[in-house]
């Protein structure tokens, strides 16, 4: 659980769906004075038409639901069970089945199984309605460059579709041309993942050290810092730097 904001509170996980008192926890949560209520899951409860009903009902609104494959055969794979893409597609269609307002957010977190069919799972999901997108780079064993040309096509795939896509955990150097993207730079929730980053010898010369945290440490244990070159001029840097302001 965490609580960004004053009237903000954010359940993630492992998976908070998954408790008993889940339902009450929301409720409890709204009585507090919680505006705000997300839950970061991975929408398999929500196959369930009558636990979205239940979470909108208690005054839960945003979703944040990961998705890691456009099929089964990817999705399962990765989280080790099967059925659970066809849960998490049907908890998105009860979702959206609703009419009222919420906000729907699909967290996409990159890694070695998945990168290739990004483009794929960003077509799959954009008719149901989607909200806000967020590319996740969140695998230390998978070179930045090898899954940068089908972020940048994701990017393309959901302009197109006038979906807001965001990425995480990739930094400004490597996104040229894409800054606007990045997901640190919206007053939007902190990413769930505790990830160290650290500076390394080419930041000292970028002009985006002041808004960068940095590169994941351990994949700067892996890969080393040489794809990470500096910014040294950018029309972009004054900008960013305002929203941050
Ligand atoms: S060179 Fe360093 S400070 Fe500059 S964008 Fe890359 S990681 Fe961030």
């Amino acid at each position: 659980m965490t609580n960004s904001e004053v009237d903000s509170i954010e359940f993630c996980g492992g998976e908070p769906t998954i408790r008993s008192d889940f339902i009450q926890i929301i409720d409890r949560a709204r009585h507090m004075g919680f505006r705000r209520i997300k839950v970061l899951t991975n929408g398999r409860i929500f196959s369930d038409m009558q636990m979205v009903i239940k979470s909108i009902e208690a005054g839960c609104y945003l979703f944040e639901i990961k998705i890691w494959g456009s099929n089964p055969d990817i999705h399962d794979y990765i989280t080790q069970t099967k059925g659970s893409f066809w849960q998490t597609i049907q908890g998105l269609k009860n979702l959206q089945r609703l009419p009222i307002d919420k906000f729907i957010c699909i967290r996409i977190p990159i890694c070695r199984q998945n990168y290739m069919d990004l483009q794929n799972i960003i077509a799959t999901i954009i008719p149901y309605k989607i909200n806000r997108l967020i590319l996740s780079f969140k695998d230390s064993s998978l070179p930045m460059r090898h899954a940068l040309p089908y972020i940048e096509k994701s990017i393309n795939i959901s302009i197109l579709n006038r979906v807001w896509i965001l990425t995480e955990n990739i930094p400004f150097c490597v996104m040229q041309g894409l800054e606007h993207h990045i997901h640190a730079l919206y007053n939007v929730d902190k990413t769930p993942y505790e990830i160290s980053y650290e500076y390394h010898e080419n930041c000292k010369v970028c002009i985006y050290k002041s808004v960068c945290p940095g590169v994941d440490s351990q994949y700067l244990k892996n890969f080393g810092y040489q794809e990470f070159s500096p910014v040294i001029e950018s029309k972009h840097p004054q900008d960013i730097k305002k929203l941050y302001e």
